[in-house]
């Protein structure tokens, strides 16, 4: 009797492999620490790609360099794992050169508003049809637990032992200033949450701006961890008007994590549908 058969196991595996997100996955297993958000982030966007029954072969993941950096790898679509803070650029000219292909953009807190953070206006004001998953857990995991664009003032890091005496970026107020078409924050403890709003980011016309709060487990134990984040976690009000950019803009100020669609402007042409009509 073979004593490692686990018929009970065996079903779960089997239930779980109908539903059809794992066949996004590659085999390889994530390398993340123990307890990180990007496994739950991972969750969600595979279950999205599920829903919404895309073709493996006409997605294109991009990351840059960091924790979040490896995501391609898990993921059994077309990937590229570039380098430090291009993630957009490169995921832009894969789009225009290849306009029938979903194209994601992945990229940490440092990855996308540190280095990359010049290539993030640019990528929004000629509204790329790419959708941006901001992995922003407030810290440089990677490179072991250095400030970030987004640590919270006065908390203390690898590289400010006394705390960070630098003002932290507001992604959300950010990617509505530049002219986003498309704003949403996510948490990373919310799979159903996040799923809802990565559908309608996805299959937006235009660039899709998602910042995701997720804790980095290991480098960070005092200020984004999950208990904090659990009691601090807001949905939006479903009164609120997501084509409203002033309700947008005031929304993003409050210091609390409201997670949905902060706007959403459906109108706006796509950077192709703009480059065909300038050129017709
Ligand atoms: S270092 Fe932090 S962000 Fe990187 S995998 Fe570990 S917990 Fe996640």
């Amino acid at each position: 009797m073979d004593i490692l058969k686990n018929s009970y196991l065996d079903e779960e595996l089997e239930a779980v492999k109908k539903q059809g997100f794992l066949d996004y996955r590659t085999s390889q297993l994530p390398t993340w620490c123990p307890g990180c958000g990007y496994f739950g982030i991972t969750h969600a966007i595979v279950q999205t790609c599920n829903d919404l029954q895309l073709k493996k072969e006409e997605v294109c993941v991009v990351s840059g360099i960091g924790c979040a950096g490896r995501y391609p790898i898990f993921m059994d679509v077309y990937g590229f794992h570039t380098v430090h803070g291009r993630s957009l650029p490169i995921a832009a000219g894969i789009k225009l050169s290849r306009e029938e292909l979903t194209v994601f953009a992945v990229a940490g807190d440092g990855d996308a508003l540190g280095i990359g953070g010049g290539h993030l206006p640019h990528t929004i004001r000629r509204n790329v049809d790419i959708t941006l998953f901001l992995f922003d857990n407030s810290i440089y995991g990677l490179t072991k637990g250095q400030t970030s664009p987004t640590t919270p003032l006065n908390q203390a890091t690898n590289s400010h032992l006394k705390g960070n005496p630098d003002t932290p970026l507001k992604p959300v107020s950010l990617a509505l200033a530049y002219g986003a078409s498309f704003v949403a924050r996510c948490y990373a403890g919310d799979v159903d949450g996040m799923k809802d709003v990565f559908r309608q980011a996805i299959t937006h016309k235009g660039f899709s701006f998602i910042h995701i709060v997720t804790p980095c487990v290991t480098f960070d134990k005092t200020n984004i961890t999950w208990g904090r984040l659990n009691g601090t976690v807001e949905p939006i009000e479903p009164v609120h008007d997501q084509t409203s950019f002033e309700s947008a803009l005031r929304l993003a100020e409050i210091p609390r994590l409201i997670t949905g669609i902060f706007y959403q402007d459906k109108k706006r042409p796509s950077y192709m549908e703009i480059i065909r009509e300038t050129q017709s």
